[in-house]
């Protein structure tokens, strides 16, 4: 059989071993019920099992309360930049913005189309290569959009924008990969494809009681409220996504949760960070430590014609997907919770001998 790659793409993304066991297994036949998870309706006693427990799991992970729904939704983490829009902005109010890079951006584009925008901080001037700091959240918005990860950039916040005003959060990138402080956020949603499973699904935590303030008509797939009412399953929902990402929500607790993947992912991030430091050959894109992503790591070749002898390097030890953004160039090497500590010490050690 070929060589098992070490997958550092950005998403879809690397995938813990035993779930892609279960996975598969699953597809041949889901737990001896005689039926492929491929083929079962979604309204089947198997299927309701592996939502609820999937709802369960995101609950327990996330200490997430009954004041907050836990849907699984199709058309991607970009549905939800006009969907968070429709559900919570009247045209008159204003939602704020940190704008911290290109999906930040297609956010802000589409939550235009519903209402008022006030770009709170950006770091479009530097091709986002930090986070802001140093920015008031003014008084009078309905809520203030973050993305917490930028996948394409290789910054992430450290720390969440001062304000009681509620978070709507793009977590796509970085969803169960350490604690959060739930209270803070009145929507958080992120597609599975990096951290939860294969692409399909959209993970989506809202907080009830700010739905239901807009004015407008809303069709029953793009309310909330609708998909609440029927946990998920207002239509067919994305069957076998939906069983992967609760097959990957198991895994992460039997690591220990969120807090032992946060530790998991310092330790990772550290590694990389270090010999990109250290390594004369490599150049960080994200200078300020503040700023660095744990999920994505970004980084250049210090001499530029040493880019494709390093791509060899790397390809040839293994490491799959370190190519950057066809936006931003460079290396990338997305190290999600799935990533395991051997995985960047396997691309370390090809950064150390070239
Ligand atoms: N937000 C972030 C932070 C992302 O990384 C991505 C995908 N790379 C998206 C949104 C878009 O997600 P989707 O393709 O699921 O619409």
């Amino acid at each position: 059989s070929p060589m098992k790659k070490i997958n550092f793409s950005a998403g879809p993304a690397i995938l813990p071993a035993s779930v892609l066991q279960q996975a598969s297994a699953a597809v041949a036949d889901l737990d001896g019920s005689g039926l492929s998870i491929l083929e079962i309706s979604h309204r089947s006693a198997a299927f309701d099992a592996a939502l609820t427990e999937a709802e369960a799991l995101v609950r327990e992970l996330l200490s997430v309360g009954d004041d907050y729904g836990v849907l699984f939704l199709s058309g991607g983490a970009s549905t939800q930049f006009f969907y968070t829009a429709m559900n919570l902005l009247n045209p008159d109010e204003t939602a704020g913005f940190l704008d911290t890079g290109a999906w930040s951006a297609k956010a802000i584009k589409e939550t235009k189309l519903f209402g008022k925008v006030n770009v709170i901080a950006s770091s479009k001037a530097s091709n986002y290569d930090h986070i802001p700091t140093g920015y008031t959240v003014p008084d009078g918005l309905k809520y203030v959009h973050v993305t917490s990860n930028n996948t394409i950039f290789g910054t992430q916040f450290k720390e969440w924008p001062e304000t009681t005003t509620p978070l709507v959060a793009d977590m796509s990138s970085d969803i169960f990969s350490r604690k959060i402080p739930l209270e803070k956020f009145a929507v958080i949603y992120a597609g599975a494809q990096k951290n939860l499973g294969p692409a399909g699904v959209t993970l989506v935590i809202v907080r009830k009681d700010l739905l239901g303030t807009v004015q407008r008509e809303l069709p029953s797939m793009l309310d909330y409220r609708v998909h609440i009412a029927k946990s998920s399953t207002f239509n067919t929902p994305p069957v076998y996504p939906i069983y992967v990402m609760m097959l990957t929500l198991r895994w992460i607790k039997e690591q220990g949760g969120v807090a032992a993947m946060e530790k998991h992912n310092e330790r990772k991030a550290k590694l990389l960070y270090d010999e990109i430091d250290r390594n004369p050959k490599f150049s960080g894109t994200v200078a300020n430590p503040f700023s660095r992503s744990l999920m994505n790591v970004t980084f250049v070749c210090t001499d530029e014609s040493d880019t494709d002898r390093f791509k060899e390097a790397a390809a040839a030890a293994g490491c799959d997907g370190i190519v950057g953004h066809r936006s931003v160039g460079g290396f990338r090497a997305s190290i999600y919770n799935s990533m395991p500590y051997e995985g960047v010490e396997t691309l370390v050690n090809v950064m150390k001998a070239f």
